[in-house]
């Protein structure tokens, strides 16, 4: 890489130069991706120039491009969207209960509250006791929880807010709890569990605790023959063939395809399930970064009856292990809605299914594309 701005007549303040570079073969390309991931981790230096970008540093931009964060972060800047969660009165309960019931697990000790919204989080740590929180929040909900914080002023003394991003903030010490809410729907989406494993590599003393500590997405086949006549029937409008005089017909299989391809998300009845479901653990304390990256749930049902099949339903639980109470917060059908709901993928055309018959397929979770075959 050459970097010849000193040639350029006119001064100014920042250089990009874009290069294309061909390779003999494909090991070759990935020799060389693998050595750049290499450099930039290592935040080593050009011999032409010098690096700013540390290993901690890029872990978030990599993730997330700057638009998409700049809007997810505007999102969680409103206090709408943070009272929409704290009114989500069985997620908020269960971490209260969950925190106090296990007061043993904060009294005297350094937590760190990973992203930490309004600060609900940190006050729950404060009153069990905690010898310090550090709330960390990447969103301009930073200053109101600083506001909020304050306005409990027997909690405020040992909590200390900090705006910023887990991914690039430092912290005076190691912390020996994580508490955080990092799930989304089917656990895994908004990819906000990558921030809080990099927040237990970079925060959390050896053998430090994780509130919560184990994930597990629930995948179950379901009939809903409602559901799939709803969605069909949303098509329909491009089977017109005389809408002021336009044939809409040409658009119809698109429009048909589009509508099932958008999950569902909504609580519906167990008993539309229609065998028992598969569970994939994520144990938040050992997996790694790079294991979210890609997730890939092979599925292999046997039917308890024969009905048919018009898709796939997930829900999750996380596990909040307590030395004194462990406890589950749940958002699985049947059990007390939550502002997770549960999801469900439909297919376009239904499957018969047999008693004790498999029914076989794989659901592939990659970067924020959710791919379900059955
Ligand atoms: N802990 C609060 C908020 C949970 S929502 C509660 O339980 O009510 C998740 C929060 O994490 C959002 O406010 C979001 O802005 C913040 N967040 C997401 N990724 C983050 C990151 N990488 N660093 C810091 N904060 C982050």
């Amino acid at each position: 890489m050459v970097d010849d701005h000193a040639t350029s007549a006119k001064p100014t303040s920042a250089y990009s130069k874009g290069f294309g570079v061909s390779f003999a073969s494909e090991e070759a390309s990935n020799y060389f991706f693998m050595a750049v991931h290499k450099w930039k981790d290592a935040g080593d230096q050009l011999s032409n120039g010098s690096v700013t970008c540390g290993k901690e540093t890029n872990r978030f931009d990599r993730k997330i491009e700057s638009s998409s964060a700049k809007l997810y972060f505007h999102y969680y800047g409103q206090l709408l969207h943070q009272q929409n969660m704290l009114q989500d009165y069985i997620r908020t309960g269960t971490y209260y209960s969950a925190v106090l019931e296990n007061y043993v697990d904060f009294q005297g000790r350094v937590v760190v509250d990973v992203g930490a919204g309004s600060g609900i989080l940190s006050l729950f740590a404060a009153q069990a006791g905690a010898k310090h929180v550090y709330a960390v929040e990447a969103s301009g909900m930073a200053e109101h929880a600083r506001k909020l914080i304050a306005g409990n002023p027997l909690l405020s003394s040992v909590i200390t807010v900090i705006h910023g991003k887990v991914e690039e903030i430092e912290l005076p010490e190691k912390a020996d709890i994580l508490i955080s809410e990092p799930m989304g729907t089917l656990l895994v989406n908004e990819r906000m569990l990558e921030s809080y494993v990099i927040s237990r590599d970079r925060f959390l003393k050896p053998n430090g605790k994780m509130f919560p500590s184990i994930g597990r997405i629930h995948l179950a086949p379901f009939s809903d023959e409602y559901l799939h006549v709803e969605i069909a029937s949303k098509a329909l409008f491009w089977q017109q063939p005389n809408y002021y005089g336009v044939d809409l017909t040409a658009l119809y299989d698109t429009a048909f395809q589009g509508y099932f391809s958008q999950p569902v998300v909504d609580a519906f009845d167990p008993r539309l399930l229609v065998t028992p479901p598969i569970t994939h653990t994520i144990d938040f304390t050992k997996i790694k970064e790079e294991e979210f990256y890609e997730i890939n749930i092979p599925l292999n049902f046997t039917a308890t009856m024969a009905t048919r099949v018009h898709g796939l339903a997930c829900w999750f639980d996380v596990l909040f292990n307590g030395s004194a109470v462990p406890r589950w917060l749940t958002t699985a059908p049947g059990a007390p809605t939550t502002h997770w709901y549960q999801l469900r993928c439909v297919c376009h055309s239904h499957c018969m299914l047999w008693q004790d018959k498999q029914l076989l397929g794989t659901l592939i979770w990659l970067h924020t594309v959710l791919k379900v075959t059955l």
